[in-house]
C-alpha cells in the first residue's frame, strides 16, 4: 500500500519497477516517497520524467545509482522521519551500496540550504517547485559522482524555484500505486491561513488545474488501468476560484463522471466552506448515478468557536453542525471522514469536552486526530497557552477511544448488507482471502474489507455480503462472479 497520510510508507518497496528482464539500461533510480498523496503525485511525476530521460526505476533502493527521497515537512514527527530516512540512505552511500542521494519535497522546501549542513553528504536538494527539473538534477548528481568531480558548491547543489502561478501538469506519471487506483491532484497550494499550518509557506498559493487538463489526465489514468480516482488537493472545495472566479468543484465532478473506464470517484480534503447547494446537488446526483462515492473526507480540526477562531478557520460551530446535517440529508448513507487537532494553544478542558460531545453526536464513520505540533514557521507559534505534551496526547487518545466505539458500532451495523467492493489483491497472510475496499474505505487511511473468495484479481469489482468484522475491518463473502468493470459499481 502506498501514499499514506500517516507518513509511514516507503514507496520504493512496493512500486512497480520500470526495469524489464534483460534490459540494457544502466542508470537506476529508486524513490522513497514520504508524506501525503499530494507528495506522492509529485513523486510519480518526477519518476515519469526520469523514465523519459532514460532512467530505469528500480524498487530496490539498496543498490541504485541514485536514490531520491521525496520528503514530508508538515510537522515535527514527519520531519524527523524524513531526516531518519535520509540518514539511512547516506549510510548506504558511505558503505558504497548506492550512488547519489537527492532530497526533494516539503522538508527540502522548508529547510532549504540548511539541510546540506543538517544531513551532510546529500548530493542535491530540490525544493517542491523544482520538480520539473528533476531529470537534469539527477543526471548531474549521477555524473558528478561517476566522474569523481570535485565537490560542488552549495549553490550548485541546491535548486529552489518560486511557486508557479499556474498549476503544473501531472500527466506522464510513472505510478507507484497499484494499477487500479490513482490519486489525481486537482489543485496545488492553499489560500487559507490556518494558524497551525505550514503548508501554504511550502506549497504556495492555490492554483487550480483547468477542467480540460484534469479530464485529459483522468483519461490517461483510465487508459493505464485506473478504475478508482482519488481526488486530492490542499483544499478541494476552493477548486476553480483562482481561474474561474468562483468555486467549480461541482462542474468538475459532473465532467469527471463522463470519463470512460473510471468507475469510482472519491473526494478528499474538502474544507468546510464553499460546499454550495449546487455542489451538494451534483454530489447527490453523482452518488445516485453510481460513480461518485458517498464518501467525503472533510478535515474539521475543531468545533469550539474560540478555538476555531484562534485557528483562523473562518467557519464556526453552527456552520459546521449545519453542514454535517446538510450533507447527511443530501447523501443518504454518506461515509464522513474527518480529522481533528487537539491540544491547540489555549484549548481549555471545557473546549475539549465540547469537541468530544460533537464527535459523539456527529458519529463520523472515519476519523483521525493529531495532537498539536509546535511549528516555528506558523502563526500559532506566537499564541499563548501552550499545553504540555502529555495533555495533548491524553486528549488525542481519549478521542480515539471514543471513535473506536463509534467505528465498531458502525461496522456491526453493516452485517448482512450486500455491497460492491473493489479488490486490492490476495491477502498474503490468509490463503483464500482477499483484501478489498468498499465505498467507505479510501486506500491506506481507512480500514479494509477482508473478503472470502476465489479466482479474483486486483481491480475486480465484486458483490459481497458482509458477515462479520474484525476490529475496524469488515469480513465479507463473495456472492457473484466479478462484475466486468461495471461503471459506477458500488
Ligand atoms: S486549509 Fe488550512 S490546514 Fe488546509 S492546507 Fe490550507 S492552511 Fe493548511
Amino acid at each position: 500500500m502506498v501514499g499514506s497520510d500517516r507518513n509511514d510508507k516507503i514507496l520504493s518497496d512496493t512500486m512497480r519497477s520500470s526495469r524489464t528482464t534483460g534490459s540494457m539500461a544502466t542508470k537506476t533510480c529508486a524513490l522513497i516517497s514520504l508524506g501525503c498523496p499530494k507528495n506522492l503525485v509529485d513523486s510519480e511525476k518526477m519518476l515519469g520524467d526520469l523514465v523519459k530521460e532514460g532512467w530505469t526505476i528500480t524498487s530496490d533502493a539498496t543498490h541504485a545509482d541514485v536514490v531520491l527521497v521525496n520528503t514530508c515537512g508538515f510537522i515535527e514527527p514527519a520531519r524527523q522521519e524524513s531526516l531518519g530516512v535520509i540518514r539511512e540512505q547516506l549510510a548506504r552511500k558511505k558503505a558504497g551500496e548506492i550512488g547519489a542521494v537527492i532530497v526533494g519535497g516539503c522538508l527540502a522546501e522548508r529547510n532549504r540550504e540548511d539541510l546540506l549542513t543538517e544531513v551532510p553528504g546529500v548530493d542535491h536538494i530540490v525544493g517542491v517547485h523544482g520538480r520539473e527539473e528533476i531529470a537534469r538534477v539527477v543526471d548531474q548528481a549521477h555524473l558528478t559522482r561517476k566522474l569523481r568531480q570535485a565537490v560542488l558548491t552549495k549553490e550548485q547543489r541546491t535548486l529552489f524555484r518560486p511557486a508557479p502561478v499556474k498549476a503544473q501538469s501531472d500527466m506522464g506519471r510513472f505510478r507507484a500505486t497499484p494499477k487500479h487506483y490513482a490519486y489525481l491532484k486537482i489543485s496545488e497550494g492553499c489560500d487559507r491561513l490556518c494558524t497551525f499550518c505550514a503548508i501554504p509557506s511550502m506549497r504556495g498559493k492555490h492554483v487550480s488545474k483547468p477542467i480540460e487538463e484534469i479530464l485529459a489526465e483522468a483519461r490517461e489514468l483510465a487508459a493505464d488501468g485506473v478504475r478508482e480516482l482519488l481526488l486530492v488537493a490542499q483544499d478541494s472545495t476552493y477548486y476553480g476560484i483562482d481561474i474561474y472566479g468562483e468555486p467549480r468543484l461541482d462542474k468538475l465532478l459532473e465532467e469527471l463522471q463522463s470519463v470512460e473506464g473510471i468507475c469510482w470517484i472519491r473526494l478528499h480534503y474538502a474544507y468546510p466552506a464553499y460546499i454550495t447547494d449546487s455542489l451538494l446537488n451534483t454530489f447527490s446526483q453523482g452518488v445516485t448515478k453510481g460513480k461518485l462515492l458517498p464518501y467525503l473526507d472533510m478535515p474539521l480540526q475543531h468545533i469550539s468557536d474560540r478555538v476555531l477562531k484562534r485557528m483562523l478557520r473562518k467557519v464556526d460551530k453552527q456552520a459546521i453542525e449545519n453542514l454535517v446535517v446538510r450533507l447527511r440529508e443530501a447523501i443518504p448513507g454518506l461515509v464522513l471522514r474527518s480529522t481533528f487537532l487537539v491540544g491547540f494553544p489555549g484549548e481549555t478542558e471545557a473546549e475539549f469536552q465540547e469537541l468530544v460531545e460533537f464527535i459523539q453526536r456527529a458519529k463520523f464513520e472515519r476519523l483521525g486526530v493529531f495532537p498539536y505540533s509546535v511549528e516555528e514557521t506558523t502563526p500559532s507559534f506566537k499564541l499563548d497557552g501552550l499545553l504540555p505534551e502529555e495533555v495533548k496526547k491524553q486528549r488525542a487518545d481519549h478521542i480515539m477511544a471514543i471513535q473506536q466505539q463509534i467505528a465498531f458500532g458502525w461496522a456491526k451495523a453493516q452485517y448482512g448488507k450486500e455491497i460492491d467492493l473493489i479488490v486490492d489483491g490476495p491477502d498474503s497472510d490468509a490463503p483464500g482471502w482477499y483484501t478489498a475496499r468498499s465505498h467507505a474505505d479510501a486506500p491506506t487511511i481507512d480500514p479494509v474489507v477482508r473478503l472470502k473468495a476465489k479466482g479474483l484479481f486486483a481491480g475486480d469489482f465484486v458483490r459481497a455480503r458482509i458477515n462479520g468484522s474484525d476490529g475496524y475491518d469488515l469480513l465479507a463473502r463473495h456472492m457473484v462472479a466479478p462484475l466486468a468493470l461495471k461503471a459506477g459499481s458500488r
